[in-house]
């Protein structure tokens, strides 16, 4: 069975991450979305809400959804993934990728890392971009699923705290 990992901060997941974790799973046995913790960021979501939200709106039979805070490729090792899935929207996440990529080769060169390129309407897309809209007052309807609409809604705008 050919395992895949998509990881991210999913600070909120957004329609941007739904679109390459479904891709993923269409070239994929099974698919392994991993909320990780992003130390250079500071979270609007607990891991475990962010948990939450994705099993909220991921449909697929062949995805499942964990966490992790150590190290990818560990992770990797200890399920027996055969790829890293990762999304591109820009030529400005290239070099972060390409470094990201070639680390963990180097740390387990089993692994390949394979980039999804975003779907056009998804390229500006981002998880700080729809909290910032949204805390401003915009409409975030066609940037994250319907079904954790309200829930960011409401966080974003401080009406609920996560503490
Ligand atoms: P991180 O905090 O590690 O950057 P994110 O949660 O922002 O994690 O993103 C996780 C993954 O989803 C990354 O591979 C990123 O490139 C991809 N991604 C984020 N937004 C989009 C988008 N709009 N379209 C396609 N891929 C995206």
């Amino acid at each position: 069975m050919k395992i895949a990992i998509c990881p991210g901060s999913f600070d909120p997941v957004t329609l941007g991450h739904i679109d390459i974790i479904e891709r993923a799973a269409e070239l994929f046995d099974k698919v392994i979305v991993l909320v990780m913790t992003n130390s250079e960021k500071h979270a609007l979501f607990s891991l475990e809400e962010r948990v939450e939200l994705l099993k909220k709106c991921v449909k697929k039979k062949n995805v499942e959804i964990d966490t992790y805070d150590g190290l990818l490729v560990n992770y990797a090792k200890k399920t027996g993934a055969v790829a890293i899935v990762k999304g591109l929207r820009a030529v400005s996440d290239f070099e972060y990728e390409f470094q990201q990529a070639l680390t963990n080769k180097s740390l387990l060169p089993e692994i390949e890392t394979v980039f999804l390129t975003a779907k056009g309407v998804n390229m500006f897309l981002s998880s700080s971009m729809v909290k910032e809209v949204c805390r401003l007052d915009g409409d975030i309807s066609r940037f994250v699923p319907q079904e954790i609409l309200d829930e960011v809604v409401l966080r974003c705008k401080g009406e609920i705290n996560n503490d």
